[in-house]
């Protein structure tokens, strides 16, 4: 299983790999937006920077994505102080402080220096259809065409791809359409977003030095439109054949944390990790539950079923808890993926859901632990528990005020070691919290938030 996922990472990596430098390049450009979702990818893009700089070993790149990660983090609200302080000390040493500050001020005003080889040359409508021409003619592999739904804003959206450069950023019109817009994604990639509420009827034929889109309203009656001529380039769409497993924390004898009301946990998670499940189904997915009723599963057994059944990804459901006097303090949710740990916060909540099966951190010696910390898992599990996070935000915020987000956050959770897939772990809120724990047993909240969830897996497996 793990040597096929590892073949089938690096296909669709050697595909999407952006250099250190492209990501960084990215991750500067959504730092600059006002925009909060862009904010999230420029967080996103540093936390990737940072897990690489780690693994390479390079110090300037770990400071470049620990400043990202702490500039979008405030603006985002996210608890970024262990970066901060990771920052601060990095800034003691003189050596990188000097090269990076040098580099600030004798850098010339940045701009995205083209490398395509082709270039925009005209925009038009044609009876009813697109043009775009090219200066040059565009080469066989220079054009990708694939289309997704945004589920967070309700749109389809048809994306052209293409290796070639332009000069200004263009908003097109057309009756009818909700969005037609022309942007320099990168430095050798131009995009062309067509985006509307409704299912688009999208045809395109491409000469040398043209490409000609028609865009058109699908009609429920279906008339044979003529001459369709597609290039082979297959559109990526949503793979719903995925295996997941889904682990609801503790059961039986272990009853997790105790909150307010003397709440259990073990029984709130059991139940939204149910509803997660059943909405995954209904969505076409393959799913498997570590334990579907309340019984106690040894840690070690949960990564190792999802092993077993050759899971793409796994996710653990937990609620999380303080002491009494922190009670009406302590709110949110947040999700974890595995690393050492960084921050004390998450050393502290590992510690208690570490607790339950303390002997086997013996089964788990050092060695094996690290052994696992694969890093392509480690930024795969990264993107996962940002897509689940912000699902499961985006649903909640819908429906009820004060919904706290704490954050995607790493941390050494022993239920998560030994998995061969990406793994999270999901503490959905605080058990112990006055108000979120009344939430986190009503039943009508638990289903939000798994259908939050559920979105959140979604866009991760379109986008990787
Ligand atoms: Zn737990």
């Amino acid at each position: 299983m793990f040597r096929s996922f590892f073949l089938l990472f690096a296909i669709v990596f050697s595909l999407h790999a952006l250099s250190n430098y492209e990501m960084l390049k990215r991750a500067n450009g959504f730092l600059k937006s006002n925009n909060k979702s862009n904010q999230f990818r420029a967080y996103n893009d540093y936390k990737n920077l940072y897990l690489r700089a780690l693994m390479q070993d390079d110090k300037k790149l770990l400071k470049n994505a620990l400043y990202g990660i702490v500039k979008s983090g405030k603006k985002l609200h996210i608890d970024v102080a262990q970066y901060e302080k990771e920052l601060h000390g990095f800034s003691k040493k003189s050596k990188y402080v000097k090269t990076y500050k040098k580099k600030k001020k004798t850098a010339p005003k940045k701009k995205i220096v083209v490398k395509a080889s082709s270039h925009l040359k005209l925009v038009t409508w044609k009876s009813g259809k697109l043009l775009l021409k090219f200066d040059k003619a565009l080469n066989k592999n220079s054009l990708n065409y694939f289309s997704k739904y945004d589920v967070k804003r309700k749109k389809y959206q048809y994306i052209f791809d293409i290796h070639a450069a332009l000069r200004a950023s263009q908003t097109l019109r057309k009756n009818g359409i909700d969005k037609i817009k022309i942007v320099q994604q990168n430095f050798k990639t131009m995009r062309l977003l067509i985006e509307d509420t409704n299912r688009l009827k999208i045809n395109f034929t491409k000469t040398k030095t043209t490409l000609t889109i028609t865009i058109q309203k699908r009609v429920l009656k279906k008339k044979k439109t003529k001459k369709v001529s597609h290039p082979a380039i297959a559109p990526v769409r949503l793979d719903r054949n995925k295996i997941i497993v889904i682990d609801a924390g503790h059961g039986g004898k272990d009853p997790g944390a105790i909150g307010y009301r003397r709440y259990r946990e073990k029984v709130v998670v059991l139940s939204i990790a149910r509803d997660l499940a059943s909405i995954l189904k209904n969505r076409g997915f393959k799913v498997y539950m570590t334990r579907s009723k309340d019984y106690f599963v040894k840690l070690s057994n949960r990564t190792k079923y999802a092993n077993r059944k050759h899971a793409d990804i796994f996710i653990s459901i937990h609620a999380n808890a303080v002491s009494l006097k922190n009670a009406a303090k302590a709110q949110g949710l947040e999700t974890y993926f595995l690393s050492k740990s960084r921050s004390s916060r998450a050393k502290r909540v590992a510690a208690k859901e570490n607790k339950a099966d303390l002997s086997e951190m013996d089964y788990y010696g050092k060695e094996s632990f690290l052994s696992t910390l694969n890093s392509h898992n480690i930024v795969a599990a990264n993107k996962l528990a940002i897509d689940l996070q912000r699902g499961a935000l985006a649903s909640l915020n819908k429906h009820y005020k004060n919904v706290q987000d704490a954050g995607v956050r790493e941390g050494p959770f022993w239920v998560l070691v030994g998995a061969q897939m990406p793994s999270v772990l999901v503490e959905v809120g605080f058990i112990t919290h006055p108000v979120e724990a009344k939430r986190l047993v009503n039943t009508q909240y638990q289903k939000r938030l798994a259908t939050g969830l559920a979105n959140g897996v979604e866009r991760y497996f379109l986008n990787n």
